[in-house]
């Protein structure tokens, strides 16, 4: 089955996906993490959460890659071929047509896909929209919550002095250009207020 697990900037999506994954592999059951190629902030292959997990990811995704080519591969190097489970992480930065691949490849697999619904200007990514027409299991990572105590629904880009960007390009990641996601009330985002 597929399930797409969304949740805004700073909901522990990578958390939650390292403790699933940590809880499969004491069951003995195999598990491959996926992670697109677009996300460096912590490495190439590391899957990294905030709150202080990590781990090395089986499969590092570049746009073009067949998610199933690569876990063929992955089977050759580990002598296996009977991944029970695959995790993605910041699954929004899938392609259709990996998503796709997914769907089809998730009547023989358990795929959990954790990424988020939205862009900094409340546009679906376009992975992200593939999962919200063909993910069979939709669930909300909840725990992300604005400065002022309510839940967070709006990932919003911030710049160094925490003035709110709505203007740019849709894949920016931070740390690489002085700017920050956090995540917003629906009110705060709109009035562009980033703290008290
Ligand atoms: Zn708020």
């Amino acid at each position: 089955m597929l399930h797409f697990m969304h949740g805004v900037m700073g909901s522990s999506k990578t958390a939650q996906l390292l403790m699933q994954r940590y809880n499969l592999q004491q069951l003995g059951l195999k598990v491959a993490v996926v992670k697109p190629a677009v996300d460096t902030r912590a490495g190439a292959d590391i899957v990294y959460s905030r709150v202080g997990l990590k781990a090395k990811a089986e499969i590092v995704l570049q746009p073009h890659h067949s998610i199933k080519e690569q876990l063929m591969w992955l089977a050759v190097q580990r002598a296996h071929n009977d991944f029970q489970f695959v995790l993605v992480d910041e699954a929004q930065f899938l392609s259709p047509d990996q998503v796709q691949e997914l769907a089809d490849m998730a009547e023989d697999l358990e795929i959990y896909c954790y990424g988020l619904r939205t862009d900094f200007q409340s546009s679906f990514f376009p992975g992200s929209a593939a999962l919200l027409r063909l993910a069979e299991d939709i669930q909300e990572v909840p725990g992300g919550l604005c400065w002022c105590g309510k839940k967070a629904t709006m990932n919003t880009r911030i710049d160094e002095d925490g003035r709110v960007i709505k203007q740019g390009e849709q894949v920016l990641i931070d740390n690489q250009k002085k700017i920050k996601y956090i995540g917003l009330c629906y009110k705060h985002w709109r009035q562009g207020r980033s703290h008290a």
